[in-house]
């Protein structure tokens, strides 16, 4: 199907968006993507509308996440990686989620100079986080920015992110497999372990095991011993951990082999496609409780007395329970989203 077959009723400019995304020209998606990300509400109708379009597009990328804490050689990785990759015919995209950004306006996942040989690449994309005001909304662009480079034809999309708050849950839920990056010493996986964040990992890779190799096995034995404990989130797959360098390359083919073996064992089983379908599902729940939660607060009787029920709250006057539901009653919430 040619894209002027499908081509859906949207104005001229998105028109040429649309056209553009499926044909792969970076251009007109940089550009779909900033839309998405604008917070005007016109712009937002429009993103909507191209979205809806390219959704028969998308879909068919494996999604990748990529986490760890500063330092630990994510860039370093995604570039070596993202290499390897294209050099077997594949066409990439890596998305960032940076907790950071969104808060101070600063980045811990750094500026457009990471990644340069990548950058050079042309069946590449790299694109920075949004600077959304909230990480709900950082990560709610990341998603949409996902599917307009499925619908521009890449077939690996790496979404970065950082060890750091609800970012690595956020991007968990939007990935098929989530890689967790490590370094090779104790005491890392148990505070890992400690966040939660092992439960969600579907791979683990012990980085910069160049430098001590010794000690990457051993870290890499702890590891495995550690994820015997907890129970995996499917029977038909256990984490596997992997000790790697992003600086000299040793590691990344058994790395993407593994990305692949995920996908050829739980496609078959239906798994894939299941949790795929929960987190979009997932998502759809997001995007309800960040919108009610928006209305609320714009809500003129809320956003006039909120601040005297708050103070009343937190000098225990009254209790949370009854000051929520006054709000919500004063507001009229229910109603006056149902005119
Ligand atoms: P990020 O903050 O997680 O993105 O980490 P970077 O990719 O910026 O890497 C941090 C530092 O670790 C840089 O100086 C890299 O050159 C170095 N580094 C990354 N991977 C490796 C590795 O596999 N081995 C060694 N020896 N150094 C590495």
């Amino acid at each position: 199907m040619t894209a002027m077959q499908s081509a859906p009723p949207l104005p001229p400019a998105d028109r040429a968006l649309f056209d553009g995304v499926l044909a792969r020209q970076l251009r007109p998606l940089a550009k779909a993507i900033t839309l998405i990300e604008s917070q005007r509400k016109d712009h937002r109708l429009r993103a909507n509308a191209l979205l809806e379009a390219l959704l028969p597009h998308t879909g068919k990328a494996i999604r990748l996440g990529i986490s760890g804490s500063p330092g630990v050689g994510k860039s370093t990785f995604i570039e070596a990686l993202g290499n390897h990759i294209l050099d077997q015919g594949h066409k990439l995209a890596v998305l960032a989620v940076d907790p950071s950004s969104s808060v101070t306006g600063g980045s811990i996942l750094g500026d457009k100079t990471r990644m340069e040989t990548l950058c050079q690449r042309a069946d590449a994309f790299i694109r920075p986080s949004p600077s959304a005001g909230n990480l709900g909304g950082v990560a709610d662009k990341t998603r949409e920015a996902m599917l307009l480079c499925e619908a521009a034809g890449f077939d690996v999309i790496i979404v970065e992110t950082v060890g750091v708050g609800q970012s690595e849950t956020m991007v968990a839920g939007m990935v098929d497999l989530f890689a967790l990056l490590q370094l090779p010493n104790a005491g890392d996986e148990l505070q890992a372990i400690k966040k939660g964040i092992v439960e969600i990992a579907d791979l683990i890779a012990i980085n910069k095991a160049d430098i001590d190799p010794r000690a990457a096995a051993i870290t890499r034995a702890q590891w495995m011993s550690a994820l015997k404990m907890l129970r995996p989130a499917s029977p038909n797959w256990t984490p596997p951990v992997i000790t790697l360098s992003a600086l000299t390359k040793e590691g990344l083919t058994e790395f993407w082999d593994a990305v692949r073996r995920y996908k050829d064992t739980l496609t078959p089983t239906g798994e894939f496609e299941v949790k795929r379908r929960r987190q979009a599902v997932d998502w759809m729940w997001q995007l309800i409780h960040s919108s009610l939660n928006q209305c609320f607060q714009r809500h003129p009787v809320v956003k006039d007395s909120l601040p005297r029920v708050t103070q009343k709250v937190s000098s225990g006057c009254i209790t949370p329970t009854v000051a929520a539901s006054s709000l919500l009653e004063a507001a009229r919430f229910f109603d006056s989203q149902e005119s």
